[in-house]
């Protein structure tokens, strides 16, 4: 029995992970399930899934859990903790195998490092921890043994259509396998565009939070759905794919695709390009890592090429989705600066949500908070996370400035 802390479970990926452990429950095991405040949903997974370990961050929740858990002989045995640290003590409990990273946002990091630091099997969806801290990151990765797996969909797919030799080496040490030697030309990465591809700035303006998060291909959390609709989602993903396959700005390209059939390609020097097709759900990918380098049944329904029929590929417009070009201009200035532009865009993407800010303000907010810091060379912890807090404290000075 393998057994699967996953860290967000009652988020969009978390639930997709159970789904998947449901159809598995022979090889995988929900040993630990954690959340932020979401009691109801975490407490209905605890009766289903009989944890071991049950994490609920805010400690007034995390109370109301362990009472309603004792009232149930069946679940009263489950250990509830609360705090950031319990999320570090899970990830790297010696019982566990994988670890499923699904936290939203920075306040992932913490845990996605304890997992690399105790040699586990990382299933990286929270990209956040690498945008902030790739070099740490992958280096911590490879120090202790540990295998990291994509789950952001597309570089999933990279991972799928890059070569063996490749993959292996880049699955548990520091991506030394260089992409020219392995005859990959081009990385190419798609996105559906969001759902506002074909709206214009003016347009643009005056869209609200529940027309940003309603995706057209993608159901996900809230966060991540405002940074489809922006494009710093791809942007973020670009950043992902840098430290995942050792590539340099220059080497991806991004790729409007709005079926989200193709998940992306890597092009080869001898003309090929290989590529990784499905149905735009995340179940794939989550199976995919979990029984790598094998493969394994995840409820997905099998892709009907004759239903898709078409397949359409545009060139992005920097113009239009700013944060796209951000996202390249902080990947290519390195250092703090991808960490910055993630803390500025978490906060952006907070007050937009709240009403705050308009839509098109989240690109000037990130935009405005890179000019005002300066990008450090990120060669620790401590100078990464004071970055964030600098970047997070004029972000929202800004955000205030302009509501
Ligand atoms: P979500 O909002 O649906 O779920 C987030 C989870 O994190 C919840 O379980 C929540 O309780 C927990 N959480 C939130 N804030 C927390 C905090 N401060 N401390 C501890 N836990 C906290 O998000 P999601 O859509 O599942 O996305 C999770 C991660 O996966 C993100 O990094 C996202 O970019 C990435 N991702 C998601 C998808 C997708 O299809 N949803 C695809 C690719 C990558
Ligand atoms: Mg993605």
């Amino acid at each position: 029995m393998i057994n699967v802390a996953i860290l967000g479970s009652t988020g969009s990926i978390g639930t997709s992970t159970l789904d998947v452990i449901t159809r598995q429950n022979e090889r995988f095991n929900a040993f630990a399930l954690t959340a932020n405040k979401n009691i109801e949903r975490l407490y209905e997974q605890c009766c289903h899934y009989l944890p071991e370990i049950a994490v609920m961050v805010d400690e007034d929740c995390a109370h109301e859990l362990e009472k309603k858990l004792k009232k149930n002989i069946e679940t009263s045995h489950i250990k509830v903790l609360s705090g950031t640290e319990a999320l570090d003590d899970v990830a790297s409990d010696e019982q566990v195998d994988y670890v499923m990273a699904a936290i939203v946002g920075a306040a992932g990091l913490s845990s996605s490092l304890a997992a690399a630091r105790s040699g586990k099997r990382i299933l990286l969806a929270n990209k956040e921890s690498l945008v902030m801290s790739g070099d740490l990151f992958m280096q911590t990765v490879k120090d202790n043994g540990a295998t990291l797996l994509p789950i952001d969909s597309e570089h999933n797919a990279i991972f799928q259509s890059m070569p063996e030799s490749f993959t292996r080496t880049a699955a548990s040490s520091n991506n030394q396998g260089s992409l020219a030697l392995s005859g990959v030309t081009k990385i190419l990465l798609t996105a559906s565009g969001g759902p506002f591809l074909n709206k214009t700035l003016d347009q643009l303006h005056h869209v609200t939070p529940d027309q940003a998060c309603a995706h057209p291909t993608w159901e996900m959390g809230r966060k991540i759905s405002v940074d489809s609709a922006t494009m710093m989602n791809k942007g973020l993903e670009v950043i992902e794919a840098s430290w995942l396959f050792n590539a340099t700005a220059d080497d991806i390209q991004v790729v409007i695709h709005p079926q989200s059939v193709v998940h992306s390609m890597v092009s080869y020097s001898d003309g090929s390009v290989l590529a990784q097709l499905g149905n735009p759900d995340m179940r794939t990918p989550i199976a995919h890592a979990m029984a790598w380098p094998d493969r394994m049944e995840s409820g997905v329904e099998q892709l009907d090429i004759f239903k898709v029929a078409q397949l359409n590929f545009e060139q992005p417009d920097f113009e239009r989705f700013v944060c796209l070009r951000l996202a390249y201009d902080a990947l290519r200035a390195a250092g703090t600066a991808p960490a910055i532009l993630n803390a500025a865009n978490e906060i952006a993407v907070d007050s937009f949500l709240n009403g705050e800010i308009t839509f098109t303000r989240i690109a000037d907010v990130v935009e405005q908070t890179l000019e005002q810091l300066v990008s450090k060379t990120a060669t620790s912890l401590e100078i990464i996370l004071s970055a964030d807090e600098q970047a997070r404290r004029v972000a929202k000075e800004i955000c205030a400035g302009n509501s």
